[in-house]
């Protein structure tokens, strides 16, 4: 088995240590890698962060462009229209977090005491040992090209935006 790719240690944010308890990371066959329950989770209880460096949208939108253009894979998440988590050079394993559209986690954006956004995934459902751990990544729809979805879920919809 190959082992997980490697992630940085350098987190802008606070650690939530129940993340080592609570997923690791494998290859799926959804997209690449993906991340798993280690242990049963209970509903509503949080299992991992969204780490990163949070960034302006457009400096996000700067990035993305760079990252496409150098064949890099980038993870971003969209907090909201002013902010954006970058988890391409500095994030956590959840960055490999797969869509599905019918995920088994649900995201809350949690303000700290200096303002700033962290984005925290909880469970859904009560998830077993080796479920896979999987979000809503709801993008915008776009009319151009779509992104096609294989999550395989009853109820798909076909593409992730
Ligand atoms: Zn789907």
């Amino acid at each position: 088995m190959p082992t997980a790719p490697p992630t940085s240690t350098h987190s802008t944010v606070h650690t939530i240590l129940v993340e080592a308890l609570t997923a690791s990371c494998c290859l799926t066959g959804i997209h690449g890698w993906g991340i798993f329950a280690l242990r049963s989770i209970p509903q509503d209880s949080l299992v991992a962060e969204y780490r990163g460096e949070i960034v302006r949208n457009s400096m996000a939108d700067h990035r993305e462009t760079q990252y496409r253009e150098g064949g890099q894979d980038c993870y971003l998440f969209r907090v909201n229209d002013d902010v954006v988590v970058d988890s391409t050079n500095c994030g956590g394993i959840s960055r490999f977090c797969n869509h599905c559209c019918m995920p088994s986690l649900y995201t809350r954006v949690i303000n700290d005491a200096n303002n700033n956004p962290h984005v925290a995934f909880y469970a859904k459902t009560d998830l077993k040992p080796g479920q896979e751990l999987t979000f809503d990544y709801r993008f915008k729809e776009e009319a151009g090209d779509k992104v096609r979805c294989e999550c395989g879920a009853p109820n798909c919809k076909g593409s992730l935006n």
